[in-house]
């Protein structure tokens, strides 16, 4: 693969802009709103503007949009710092808030009014949208436009003091009503909103409207490609207006790129907020969420999100990505890294009748194949061990190769058992299963070159760590789709199974919040941040070890 086709579009105008001496730098931000919780499709853009800066040894910046007083929380300013922080990227000292330009926003409102380009109007929201008129229609000329540069510097500063009421006035940028683009049609810059702010509180009753605060903050903070995503394409005319009329010495680039989604997944915060409010889910970072806390919460590790942003790749085109690209990821990743000991999560006894009842013998095992690095361990055996419920059956079926009456299988890292039978209770529910082992088959391995097809996990009975573990799927019914007719969520019933007697082997002990395991034939599980590690392990399920998923050819 040539050196070009591999760079992204965005870096291919990186480059030509430094080439050409347009920037001498590269300085890019992440600008969320404090009004929710970052998800999946924040951390690509996180990671594309942290990764860009990096790559071209420059700088990105951390900053809070938070000019809108109306719906910002300072619970989400702190879930974002630290969410972004979790994602590795660094803002080193450059921590900024856009309500701390609301004094140079001001100005440079100011300063149009005296270019006489921007006026007071005292028309309602409702009259601008009739005057602003269609795809197909011009615009009129607002009545108000013509007020003098005085007049619009008066009523400017009174709206500014207080003097009017919510609506009752706006600034308004003079550009063109005629313009076939719509947001150049004198697009209103300034509201009154007489509401506190989480970081102003009083101090201000005017409040900038996105498409002029954005571009201001980016010129404040030398910011040079201001990415964003493609619904702000049709701003771009007045991206650069604001900033060439502002006349700023150094004017910041907008560059669009398209927003990340996944199939059948909510991202919406809409959405979110409403499961949580309805107690549908555990909070913002229940583990079947895609939010960067739910992901994170559930096992997930900053490596895999990068891996599956850079997947998921950088383009002006939509595309839907698939969660199981991001499980892929999260397999991948956790392969080698985590420690592979076994669990049985539905269990039932196996009795080996010929062990002897006393002992426990020490069986070593390796902590990982893939991984020499994770040494190895002493795995406890004896005569009660727990199995998979699952892992036997008393008239099995074509091709079951597990445990059933006369058949041999492998206990994993132990010996060979053949199923002698089993017990059940009143209502033919199995209670026991029994078997009797060979002993030369000591590690696994038959001396007479015996083969069996079956291997299975196991956990010894006296010295089982007690675990609850929980198995997700997700929280939309695929089969139907993500909405119904009327708009709401079509939930799955069985997004959460609680397995609440799980047996772990004894190299579990000590296991503390978001450590991650191979439970091996099952899958990768982490243990839970915020249940996890009282009396009783509790594991999530990060990902089940089955994938479907094929990997795209670059
Ligand atoms: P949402 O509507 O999903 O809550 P938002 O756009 O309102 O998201 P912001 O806080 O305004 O959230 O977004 C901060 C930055 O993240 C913006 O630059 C925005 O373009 C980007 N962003 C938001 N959603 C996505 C996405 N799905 N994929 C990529 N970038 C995104
Ligand atoms: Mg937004």
């Amino acid at each position: 693969m040539s050196e070009t086709a591999s760079k992204n579009f965005i870096e291919v105008i990186i480059e030509k802009d430094l080439a050409e001496g347009v920037y001498d730098t590269v300085h890019t931000r992440f600008p969320p709103e404090p009004n929710g919780y970052l998800h999946i499709g924040h951390a690509k853009s996180i990671l594309l503007n942290y990764g860009l800066a990096k790559k071209y040894h420059g700088k990105f910046n951390m900053r809070f949009d938070d000019t809108n007083p109306t719906k910002e929380d300072i619970e989400f300013v702190e879930s974002i710092k630290k969410d972004i922080q979790w994602l590795g990227a660094d803002w080193e000292d450059r921590l900024f808030f856009a309500s701390d330009y609301f004094g140079q926003m001001y100005e440079a409102a100011v300063k149009l009014i005296r270019k006489g380009k921007a006026y007071v109007s005292d028309l309602t929201a409702d009259q601008i949208k009739e005057y602003r008129g269609s795809l197909t229609e011009p615009g009129r000329e607002d009545p108000f436009s013509s007020r003098t540069v005085e007049e619009n510097l008066k009523l400017f500063e009174e709206m500014k003091e207080g003097k009017y009421a919510d609506g009752e006035k706006v600034l308004r940028a003079r550009i063109d009503m005629a313009s076939p683009n719509i947001n150049m049609r004198d697009p209103v810059i300034y509201r009154v909103a007489h509401m506190s702010h989480h970081n102003t509180g009083d101090a201000w009753c005017i409040y900038p409207m996105y498409d002029f605060a954005h571009p201001i903050e980016d010129a404040i903070e030398g910011i040079t490609h201001s990415i964003c995503t493609l619904e702000f394409e049709d701003h771009r005319p007045l991206y650069d207006w604001v900033v060439r009329e502002l006349e700023y010495p150094h004017p910041p680039k907008q560059i669009e790129f398209a927003k990340l989604y996944l199939k059948n997944v909510v991202t919406g915060k809409r959405y979110i907020k409403k499961l949580v409010q309805e107690g549908i889910v555990d909070g913002w970072d229940d583990p079947r969420l895609v939010s960067i806390a739910a992901l994170r919460r559930r096992g997930f590790t900053p490596e895999s999100i990068q891996r599956f942003v850079e997947l998921c790749g950088v383009s002006k085109a939509n595309s839907i990505a698939d969660y199981a690209a991001l499980e892929y990821c999260i397999r991948e990743d956790l392969k080698p890294k985590a420690p592979r000991y076994m669990a049985v999560l539905d269990s039932v006894k196996l009795i080996i009748d010929n062990y002897p009842e006393d002992v426990t013998e020490m069986l070593p095992a390796v902590n990982n194949p893939d991984n020499s690095d994770l040494g190895s361990r002493e795995i406890p055996f004896g005569r009660e061990l727990y199995i998979e419920r699952e892992d036997f059956m008393e008239e099995p079926p074509r091709k079951y190769f597990r445990l059933f009456p006369g058949n041999e299988v492998r206990l994993m890292n132990a010996y060979f058992v053949t199923c002698t039978g089993c017990v059940k209770d009143a209502e033919g529910r199995v209670t026991e299963v029994h078997c009797t082992y060979d002993p030369a088959t000591r590690g696994g391995d038959s001396a007479d070159g015996r083969k069996v097809k079956g291997t299975i996990h196991w956990v010894a009975a006296k010295t089982a760590l007690p675990a609850q573990v929980r198995l997700y799927e997700n929280i939309i019914d695929e089969e139907k789709g993500v909405y119904n007719e009327d708009g709401s969520l079509n939930l799955n019933p069985h997004s959460l199974t609680v397995m609440e007697d799980c047996k772990l082997e004894p190299a579990f002990a000590g296991a503390s919040a978001y450590d991650r395991f191979q439970f091996v034939r099952q899958g990768f599980f982490a243990v839970d941040p915020k249940d996890g590690c009282g009396e009783k392990l509790v594991f999530n399920r990060i990902v089940s070890l089955k994938s479907s998923y094929v990997l795209p050819k670059e």
